[in-house]
């Protein structure tokens, strides 16, 4: 039978691990701690691989601690929120590339003689690099497109193609 031994922090006596028998920490989750923090400066300070990996590369150490980034994440609600829109933006500039890659939508502007952008959104358009005018443009011109076609039927005096002949 081993001795019990004493925890090198709390100075409490405790039954080492059968399988860790050279342990010298208890199992409380404050000891447990100081333990994973002191052998991460320690290896910090003598294993540049660690180094490299701990300290150039966050989002890889995230990888590997899930569960402290869902602890991170359910600690600071904001920080979620501003990613949230964030990532909204991205997924505008990518959808609006695609638009610019669009060989219809380009014929399509093409046929307009002059477009005038107004609305909330132009201040955007004019700081979003990737959004070129003839993207957004094209929106505009769908939505002008349906109003005096519909209205033009509901006019007595106006020129109906319809009746005329
Ligand atoms: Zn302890």
């Amino acid at each position: 039978m081993s001795a019990t031994h004493r925890c090198r922090y709390c100075q409490q006596p405790f039954q080492p691990s059968p399988y860790r028998p050279q342990q010298t920490v208890c199992s409380q989750a404050d000891c447990q701690r100081r333990r994973r923090s002191e052998y991460h400066r320690q290896r910090l300070q003598t294993d540049s691989e660690y180094r490299q990996v701990c300290l150039d590369s966050p989002r890889k150490w995230r990888a590997r601690h899930p569960d402290y980034w869902q602890h991170y994440r359910e600690t600071h609600p904001e920080v979620v929120t501003a990613n949230r829109r964030k990532q909204w933006q991205r997924d505008q500039a990518r959808r609006l590339a695609h638009l610019a890659n669009n060989h219809l939508a380009f014929d399509l502007k093409r046929s307009a003689a002059e477009v005038y952008w107004i609305g909330p959104r132009a201040g955007d358009l004019a700081n979003n690099n990737v959004a070129s005018g003839q993207v957004f443009v094209l929106e505009a011109v769908l939505r002008q497109a349906g109003t005096p076609m519909s209205s033009c039927k509901q006019q007595p005096s106006g020129v109906n193609p319809l009746s005329v002949g």
